[in-house]
C-alpha cells in the first residue's frame, strides 16, 4: 500500500469544492504521518478514545473528525480539539457539545446526522427531526454549537441506483434546510461518500467525502 500514491490519486480526481477527510481509523500514527507528509491534514475517527491518543502524539496542525458514533459521556475527551463532529443524531448530543464547548470557551462544529439508508443497522434521524432541532428555541440557546451542515451513510450494496436515490434524498434535504441560517446554524457542508461509493456521491452533491481503505489499505 502506498499511502502517499493512493492519496494523491485520489485528491487528483476530487472536484476543488470537495473536501476530503482521510479516514485513519485502527491505523497506526505511521500511516498518518505518512498522509501527514505528503500533505494531508484531516483525518477522521471513529472512537473517542482513539482520536485522542492520535491528537496527542501527532502533529497539532492536523484538524480532527470524528466521523463515528458518539456517546454523550465521550464528547468531553475530544471536545478541547475536534475539528467537526458528523455524527450529531440527537438533541441530547447538541445540548452535552454546547456545555463541554462552553467548558473549552470554544465553538464546536457539527454535523447532524440523516439517516439515509433503508438498513436498520445505520444510525441517523429523519429529515424532519432535522428541520425540528434547526428550527427549534432550545438550539437558539446553544451558543458553543455551530451547525454546518448534514452526514449520510448510504446502504452497503452494489446497487448504484439505490445508493444514488439515498444520497439524492440527503442533498435535496439539504437544499430544503439550508434556508434555516442562524448564528449557530451554518449549512454548508454535505458530509456523504466513502471508498466504495464516493464518486456517486460527488454526482449527486457531496461536498465532503470520507475515504479510509482506497487510501490506507483494508482494515482488520
Ligand atoms: C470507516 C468509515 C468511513 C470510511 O470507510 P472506507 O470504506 O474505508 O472508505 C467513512 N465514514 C464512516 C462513518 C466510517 O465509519
Amino acid at each position: 500500500m502506498n499511502i502517499q500514491e493512493n492519496l494523491e490519486h485520489i485528491k487528483a480526481e476530487l472536484p476543488d469544492n470537495v473536501t476530503l477527510v482521510a479516514v485513519s481509523k485502527t491505523k497506526p500514527n505511521e500511516d498518518i504521518m505518512e498522509a501527514y507528509n505528503a500533505g494531508h491534514r484531516i483525518f477522521g475517527e471513529n472512537k473517542v478514545q482513539e482520536m485522542t491518543d492520535k491528537y496527542e502524539a501527532l502533529p497539532k496542525d492536523i484538524e480532527w473528525h470524528m466521523i463515528g458514533h458518539v456517546q454523550s459521556n465521550k464528547i468531553k475527551y475530544m471536545a478541547p480539539f475536534v475539528s467537526l463532529i458528523h455524527g450529531v443524531d440527537r438533541m441530547k448530543l447538541l445540548k452535552e457539545i454546547n456545555k463541554q464547548g462552553e467548558k473549552n470557551d470554544r465553538v464546536i462544529n457539527c454535523l447532524l446526522q440523516i439517516k439515509i439508508a433503508e438498513e436498520d443497522s445505520k444510525f441517523g434521524m429523519t429529515a424532519e427531526k432535522a428541520g425540528e432541532i434547526l428550527n427549534s428555541d432550545a438550539l437558539a440557546a446553544f451558543k458553543f454549537v455551530n451547525i454546518r451542515g448534514f452526514m449520510g451513510m448510504a446502504t452497503f450494496t452494489d446497487d448504484e441506483t439505490q445508493v444514488k436515490k439515498e444520497f439524492s434524498f440527503l442533498k435535496t434535504t439539504f437544499d430544503k434546510l439550508k434556508r434555516y441560517q442562524r448564528p449557530n446554524c451554518n449549512l454548508e457542508i454535505i458530509s456523504m461518500g466513502m471508498s466504495g461509493d464516493y464518486k456517486i456521491a460527488i454526482d449527486c452533491g457531496s461536498n465532503m467525502v470520507r475515504i479510509g481503505s482506497s487510501i490506507f489499505g483494508s482494515r482488520e
